[in-house]
């Protein structure tokens, strides 16, 4: 259900981007229908000249913006509305869901261009080959910066495996559903975090239906941080580790940042150490699950090789269990991987607690709720 007063992007500003609770996912500046938000250091600005708070077209009635946004008043249980018709319980960290397991590609060569186990590029080449989605939103390695990441579109086997694995950069993936629709493409998978993730589900709940129908399939992943770049291929990478960027040829994170050269040598770095170099916008993301995708994924597993996936939706589960039965992606239950579920929910109680405590709206489940609080907080 839409906020009941007309809100705008003044609301929009001082409520979220100003708080530091805005993510920089660019749900916003897609739906802008006048293209007067821009987007600097994972935030969006307003370009118009009258003040950065202030919208012309908002001040006419335009607020198609403050509706898109994923972390916007009583985001979490509008959302979870829409998707599964309830709003979860406290008890409910990981959003809800439906079953949860371990999933890899069938394919060897997709398998070994997945990040863990390639099931989502296994599911995306499987969707484009059947009609399914007609393009895929995600990231790909940046043109521009070495082992940096940018948001594209996608729409072929080879487009997906060229993409796969994982960046521990941002990359605002909702923004290239502008790209898609110049393309013409109109059955979108939207590949992204949690907080990208929840992009289509604002943009259902709240009627911006012109972009929130352009996405049949949210494929979530699960993330308790991205990093900036400076950071971590700089600060870290470079100067700490001494690695020379054309020498890695992967980086992970497994409790620490690891980092594998062509040479075929680990290097490791301690996840404590690196949160200096936290993107800011991380830093009040309570969503660790990537709670409103169809299916989520995660590297959680104790093993190597698989993807812990949590299939959230009833869309979710009936393109899981045809791409199960058409062969594309093996899997076993979750529960031959009981550490990886218990640390998803811990990571997951973790992140919420991270909900700025002094925000009167939008309260997530497990953040107590202020006395102050007006009337209707603490609903979601
Ligand atoms: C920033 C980040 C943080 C993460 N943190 C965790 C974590 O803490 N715990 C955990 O269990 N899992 C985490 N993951 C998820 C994990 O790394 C894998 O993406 C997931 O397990 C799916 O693996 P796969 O082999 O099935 O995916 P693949 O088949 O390799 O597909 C991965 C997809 O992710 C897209 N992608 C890659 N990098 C980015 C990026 N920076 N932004 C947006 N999209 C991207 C790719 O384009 C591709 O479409 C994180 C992922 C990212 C990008």
């Amino acid at each position: 259900m839409a906020p009941k007063e007309n809100t705008q992007w003044y609301d929009l500003y001082h409520e979220v981007v100003d708080t530091g609770l805005c993510t920089g996912c660019t749900a916003c500046i897609v739906a802008c229908p006048f293209h007067v938000l821009g987007y600097e250091d994972y935030r969006p600005v307003q370009l118009q000249e009258d003040g950065i708070d202030q919208c012309a077209h908002g001040d006419k009635g335009c607020s198609l913006c403050t509706l898109a946004c994923p972390r916007f008043r009583e985001w979490e249980g509008e959302i979870d509305q829409q998707l599964f018709g309830a709003t979860r319980s406290p008890e409910q960290v990981i959003g809800f869901y439906k079953d949860i397991v371990l999933a890899r590609a069938a394919s060897p060569e997709v398998l070994a261009h997945g990040q863990d186990g390639g099931a989502v590029s296994a599911l995306l080449i499987w969707g484009l080959e059947h009609g399914e989605i007609d393009g895929v939103c995600t990231s790909k390695l940046s043109d521009g910066r070495e082992w940096d990441c940018e948001p594209a579109v996608v729409t072929d086997a080879e487009g997906v495996l060229a993409a796969a694995g994982s960046r521990y950069t941002y990359s605002a993936n909702p923004l290239a559903m502008l790209k898609a629709a110049e393309m013409g493409l109109s059955k979108l998978a939207l590949v992204g975090m949690g907080c990208q993730a929840s992009a289509p589900g604002s943009m259902a709940a709240r009627r911006v239906n012109k972009w929130a129908k352009k996405v049949n399939w949210t494929l979530g992943l699960l993330c308790s941080k991205s990093f900036t770049y400076e950071g971590l291929m700089v600060e870290i990478a470079q100067k700490e580790l001494g690695l020379s960027l054309d020498d890695i040829v992967r980086v992970n994170i497994k409790g620490k940042l690891l980092f594998y050269t062509k040479d075929g040598e680990e290097l490791t770095y301690g996840l404590k150490k690196s949160h200096v170099y936290t993107r800011p916008g991380c830093l009040h993301c309570p969503d660790f699950a990537a709670e409103h995708a169809d299916i989520s994924f995660g590297g959680l597993g104790q093993g190597e090789g698989w993807t812990l996936t949590i299939i959230r939706t009833d869309k979710g589960q009936d393109l899981w269990d045809r791409a199960v039965a058409d062969g594309v992606v093996e899997w076993r239950p979750g529960s031959d991987d009981q550490g990886a579920i218990d640390l998803m929910h811990k990571l997951a109680v973790k992140s919420r607690e991270r909900w700025r405590m002094d925000t009167p709206w939008s309260t997530p489940g497990v953040v107590p709720v202020s006395e102050e609080a007006p009337a209707g907080a603490g609903t979601a």
